[in-house]
């Protein structure tokens, strides 16, 4: 508001410079600050000369002394209306210094710009990190996939390997089995063998029980026979001596073969009586002996 003292304004006015005057806005007048990079002198905060012009440079309307006084901006020095430099701006950090609507607009500007460039340049280092960060990613996840590639490999060769021993115990189970079977198969073999040779000898028992009984009964048979021989021998006997009696032999040798002649000779002795007989049938002379004593008393 001191700003606004038509004092201060005339003394500035009066003394033409606002170096000479001022010594102590002067000294910090010129300290740049970066946003004042591209702006013109009085913009920077270096001092400017006031032009003493007859009409607002903004506007064009005249001066006069009363309704519309004659101002300076303290930025580009040119003469200003009071509606045209209304606004204060900062200058050396401490006062507030009278400034056009052109340079207060061209400062917003550059400070907008200004804001935007520091913006752009976040932007951009944020960009960078993104992309080293994706580039860091993308490395991670290519070290990872490849991982993952390389643990997949492993995995799918150990379910082979794992795949090739169950078949393999497979197979051994399949043979143990075969095996088995056989084995069993063999034991069943020998058993029913056991229990045939079992059967068998039970049978050869029976049979030589059987054969015994019939040898027993062979043998009863045999002498049964034997007796009867005797018997018959007897009644041959008891026949002959009969035969002999009722017809001679001697009657019957002429007429029969040399057989039944040879066996007439062994069952009838000859007539002693002649000795004719006798001496033929030397082969057998014990029996003719004795069948010569058998007929003998019959002589
Ligand atoms: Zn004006
Ligand atoms: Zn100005
Ligand atoms: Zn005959």
């Amino acid at each position: 508001m001191s700003f606004r003292n038509p004092k201060y304004t005339r003394s500035v006015s009066q003394e033409g410079s606002f170096n000479s005057s001022k010594s102590s806005i002067s000294s910090s007048i010129n300290s740049n600050s970066s946003i004042f990079g591209q702006l013109p002198r009085g913009l920077k905060g270096e001092n400017v000369e006031w032009k003493k012009a007859k009409e607002c440079y903004i506007c064009q309307k005249k001066f006069n002394h009363t309704t519309r006084r004659r101002h300076h901006c303290r930025f580009c020095g040119n003469s200003i209306c009071e509606e045209h430099g209304i606004k204060r701006r900062t200058k050396d950090e401490q006062k507030r210094l009278r400034i056009c609507d052109n340079c207060d607009r061209e400062l917003i500007r550059n400070e907008i710009q200004s804001e935007i460039e520091g913006e752009i340049s976040r932007l951009q280092t944020e960009v960078q990190n993104a992309r080293e960060l994706n580039e860091k990613l993308y490395k991670d996840h290519y070290e990872k996939t490849s991982r993952v590639g390389q643990l997949e490999m492993e995995l799918s060769k150990a379910e082979r390997s794992q795949k090739q021993k169950e078949q393999l115990l497979q197979d051994r189970l399949n043979d143990e089995q075969i095996k088995a079977e056989k084995t069993r198969k063999a034991i069943e073999d020998i058993r029913n063998e056991l229990d045939n040779a079992g059967k068998s000898e039970t049978d050869m028992n029976q049979k030589c029980a059987e054969a015994e009984a019939q040898l027993e009964s062979l043998k009863g048979e045999a002498e049964n026979l034997r007796n009867r021989k005797n018997d018959l021998e007897t009644q041959i006997m008891t026949l002959t001596s009969k035969l002999k009696e009722s017809y001679p032999l001697d009657h019957v040798r002429p007429i029969v073969c040399d057989r039944c002649l040879n066996k007439l000779n062994q069952v009838y002795r000859p007539m002693l009586s002649n000795g004719q007989v006798a001496i033929e049938s030397t082969n057998d002379s014990k029996q003719s002996v004795n069948n010569s004593q058998v007929l003998n008393p019959d002589n």
